[in-house]
């Protein structure tokens, strides 16, 4: 603790030492190929770790100048110069999906190794539930996101629920319309004495529930039946959550409830309704392992996109060591506290442009710097590497 203390303080002296981030512009005037040239002579000695959400995009729309700094880490032919990932909280589309459609948002090509989303380390548990009975929750395509990480009996909870008769009785009163197998088919009549006799070993909170009224519901009676919901009580099965954030900044102006939130909420049913409290593992950042894990990843990076190039001197996966890592976030209790636990090689860079609005660090866990935008944080970066 007390290295981590004085290393933090070292750095804090070095940063002193710099131009404020306002100052640094100029260092983009220089070229591409005079970037690129200088950089080639050594190997990467560093690593950077975007949030998406409130430094990358507003929902849908590049933020911060994001769009224009993310392809200055790339040569003028397009492949990747600086070693990045996208380390998100946020979830509910396989990483390969994910990937594509921030290469079309931001206008560069993104590889799915690229983007590590809150239910990323649900591959670690495939060993154990791959043949099991699962059911994935939240929005976008839960199910989908857990059967490419190799689960091979999953349904989503809009599947899951459409096999029982009156599970939901507030359902003859949402006017939207949902597509899982609830149609006069006789695959699904056939299916359903199975699905409903089967039991849950499982349920994973890949991504913000939609319809939290019967999500709630649903996995109380999974939950509090061994897996049987309408049976006896049981033991209750494995729950996962892909993070725990009570909040999270969308296009709304203020922030909005997040999984934490939804977390929060069928814990206190679910203990108030069940002689057991609940238990529950969650993912996501500011968990330490996430860091260690983001680190790992940007390692293999480095190895699979440089280990043909003469940027790198050795091609053996996970041996080089980052001097620096950057995680530039917008959240101070999930993002800075999280590269903060981390400790080294992590900096954490705070932008203004989502959760944290504040003219001055944040009092509770400050950033090693605060930025207004993402662009300025890769400014930031690329002077301080001598990029
Ligand atoms: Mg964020």
């Amino acid at each position: 603790m007390r290295l981590s203390i004085l290393s933090k303080a070292l750095r804090s002296q070095d940063r002193k030492k710099l131009s404020p981030p306002v100052l640094l512009f100029s260092a983009a005037s220089r070229s591409f190929s005079q970037l690129s040239s200088q950089y080639q002579r050594s190997s990467p000695s560093f690593g950077i770790a975007f949030d998406i959400d409130g430094v990358i995009l507003l929902g849908n729309s590049p933020i911060g100048g994001s769009d224009k700094a993310i392809k200055r880490l790339y040569q003028d032919s397009g492949n990747l110069r600086i070693p990045y990932i996208f380390l998100t909280n946020g979830g509910g589309f396989p990483e390969s999906k994910r990937a594509s459609e921030l290469s079309k948002l931001l206008g560069v090509n993104i590889l799915p190794s690229q983007v590590v989303q809150g239910h990323s380390p649900f591959k670690q548990l495939v060993n154990r539930f791959e043949n099991e009975f699962i059911v994935a929750v939240g929005k976008g395509e839960p199910a989908a996101v857990m059967s490419a990480y190799g689960f091979k009996n999953v349904l989503s909870m809009d599947e899951y629920t459409s096999y029982f008769d009156n599970i939901d009785p507030l359902a003859q009163y949402k006017k939207w319309t949902i597509t899982p197998a609830t149609n006069e088919n006789s695959t699904f009549k056939e299916m359903a004495p199975t699905i409903c006799s089967q039991r849950v070993q499982a349920a994973f909170i890949v991504s913000d529930p939609v319809d939290w009224s019967r999500d709630i519901q649903v996995l109380c009676d999974i939950l509090r039946t061994g897996g049987l919901p309408g049976r006896e009580i049981g033991h209750q099965p494995h729950l996962y959550f892909a993070n725990d954030d009570l909040e999270y900044q969308a296009t709304f102006p203020s922030e909005r409830l997040g999984m934490g939130a939804f977390r929060i909420a069928l814990e206190s049913i679910f203990n108030r309704i069940h002689p057991n409290p609940l238990a529950y593992t969650s993912f996501g950042k500011p968990s330490p392992l996430v860091f260690q894990n983001a680190e790992l990843v940007l390692k293999k990076l480095l190895s699979s996109v440089y280990s043909n190039s003469h940027l790198i001197n050795h091609a053996t996966p996970g041996s080089h060591n980052f001097k620096t890592l950057y995680m530039v976030g917008d959240n101070p209790s999930v993002d800075i506290k999280g590269a903060r636990q981390a400790g080294q090689p992590w900096f954490s860079i705070l932008t203004r442009t989502g959760v944290f609005k504040g003219k001055e660090n944040h009092a509770k866990y400050p950033a090693d710097l605060v930025v207004d935008t993402v662009e300025e944080a890769i400014d930031y970066i690329l002077r301080k590497e001598s990029i």
